[in-house]
């Protein structure tokens, strides 16, 4: 069976993937997404939480009611409101009169809302955790780690139990995460790096997308070094000349799949907004220069 066919058979059925964790994978896969969301169902008792319910979709609803069978749905937690993570939260509280709690919805601002078209607008928690806070049931206790940066409302979850992680789109194994301005912030994402590498208590992570990822810490201390490159990689563009962010990216992605560049341009322009934060590059207009 190759690799795809194995894919294939993975959307729409329950798979344990560590103890008191089992995730169903969506039939979403896209550049963004890898073989598409996975949602994760928590607990093996009485009641269980379901982590990042996904994109509202039947197929995919139907496989959360079925592996939820007879347990009680405690929770609906969702890690952040892209359209690729909680949409199926409305809808999977109206079949099992679950909750929706979680992150917050994103803020509005004066000039209308911080996040572009992947956002979800019609998210609606009942309850808005803050880091720190838990939800717990039979066997299981769920953690909010608040880690802003993709997005300004991204928390992940930590089940103690276990020592796992369940990330989102903060961290995961096949890809760096997209960080787009104005909602997505490259200070907050780098602090929340550091947050969790001062995790020492988790030892596996569950992300959003792509496999588990066995040696977290790692994989954050090697994401750190990876953005700091950037930022290095960014500065050498500005002293090579080319102060526009789409003169830049093509030099900086010459290897990546060209339909990403638009959101890797979103990524120059977070760590510009950094750079400009720490006062190590100004602009004007859509011109960057290194600080005097
Ligand atoms: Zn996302």
């Amino acid at each position: 069976m190759d690799a795809l066919t194995q894919i294939e058979r993975s959307y729409a059925v329950a798979e344990q993937v560590g103890p008191l964790v089992r995730r169903v994978l969506a039939r979403n896969p896209s550049p963004f997404t890898y073989t598409g969301t996975q949602t994760y169902i928590v607990g093996a008792g009485r009641d269980v939480a379901v982590i990042d319910p996904g994109p509202n979709e039947a197929e995919h609803l139907d496989a959360l009611v079925e592996a939820i069978g007879d347990a009680t749905l405690a929770a609906i937690l969702c890690t952040h409101t892209h359209r690729d993570h909680s949409p199926a939260a409305g809808p999977l509280a109206a079949r099992t009169d679950a909750p929706v709690i979680g992150c917050a919805p994103l803020t509005l601002e004066d000039d209308g809302p911080r996040a572009d078209a992947a956002f979800d607008p019609d998210y609606r928690p009942h309850r808005v955790l803050e880091d720190g806070e838990i939800v717990s049931g039979d066997g299981w206790t769920l953690a909010a780690v608040a880690t802003p940066g993709h997005t300004s409302n991204h928390l992940c979850f930590a089940l103690p139990e276990t020592g796992a992680l369940f990330t989102g789109d903060h961290v995961m194994g096949w890809s760096t995460s997209v960080v787009s301005p104005p909602d997505g912030d490259m200070t907050a994402y780098m602090a929340s790096l550091a947050k969790l590498y001062a995790r020492e208590q988790d030892t596996v992570y569950f992300p959003a997308h792509g496999p588990a990822v066995e040696k977290p810490r790692q994989l954050v201390r090697g994401m750190i070094g990876h953005r700091r490159s950037r930022e290095k990689q960014i500065l050498r563009q500005i002293e090579a000349g080319r102060h526009g962010i789409a003169d830049m990216v093509p030099h900086m992605y010459k290897g990546v799949d060209q339909r990403l560049w638009p959101a890797a341009g979103r990524s120059v322009l977070a760590h510009l907004i950094d750079l400009e934060k720490r006062g190590v590059v100004a602009h004007s207009e859509d011109r960057w220069l290194l600080s005097a």
